[in-house]
């Protein structure tokens, strides 16, 4: 079904000669390297794209989530991670899209790549930790208080610092 090259593009000519259907798309394929900060998707890795496609208003609403692996380093203990990240997507294709908010409808043809990307991009944790209550690296002498303790003093807190103490990242 369709052009390999382009795996996220999908046909919906059936829907659009049917206002108010819907059927459910589902896209595995690969994509090249995404990366926030430390954390990355590894290049071609395979994406999955599922969604529910409606037709409406000469339009085509896509909803539905788009799952990747994802891998980077543990921000406590540099440990390296990984995971896979899920991320809820709702995107509008029409045949003139609003610049920033809806998607181009390109005849019966819409391209779930741009969706995919945008979705890993938002997903990536940008903060890994390896598990809730990893140790983390020892300040002093950069040991891994995870293996094992070290003998040096517990760090005076910097008060430049304080301010992010209570700082915590979604995931
Ligand atoms: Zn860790
Ligand atoms: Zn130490």
């Amino acid at each position: 079904m369709g052009a390999p090259r382009h795996p996220f593009v999908v046909h919906v000519a059936d829907l659009l000669r049917r206002p108010g259907s819907s059927r459910q798309e589902v896209v595995e394929a690969p994509l090249e390297q995404l990366s926030v900060i430390d954390t990355s998707m590894p290049d071609r890795s395979t994406v999955v794209v599922d969604v529910r496609l409606e037709s409406v208003n000469e339009g085509i609403v896509a909803t539905g989530a788009v799952a990747a692996p994802w891998e980077g380093l543990c921000r406590r203990c540099l440990e390296p991670v990984e995971g896979t990240l899920r991320s809820e997507v709702l995107e509008v294709f029409e045949a003139e899209p609003v610049e920033g908010e809806t998607l181009l409808l390109d005849g019966d043809r819409i391209d779930l790549e741009p969706v995919a990307r945008e979705a890993i991009l938002l997903g990536l944790p940008m903060a890994p930790l390896c598990r809730e209550d990893c140790q983390g690296l020892c300040p002093t002498c950069g040991a891994d208080r995870n293996d094992a303790g070290c003998d040096c003093a517990p760090p005076t807190a910097d008060p430049r610092w304080a301010g992010l103490e209570g700082l915590t990242f979604d995931e």
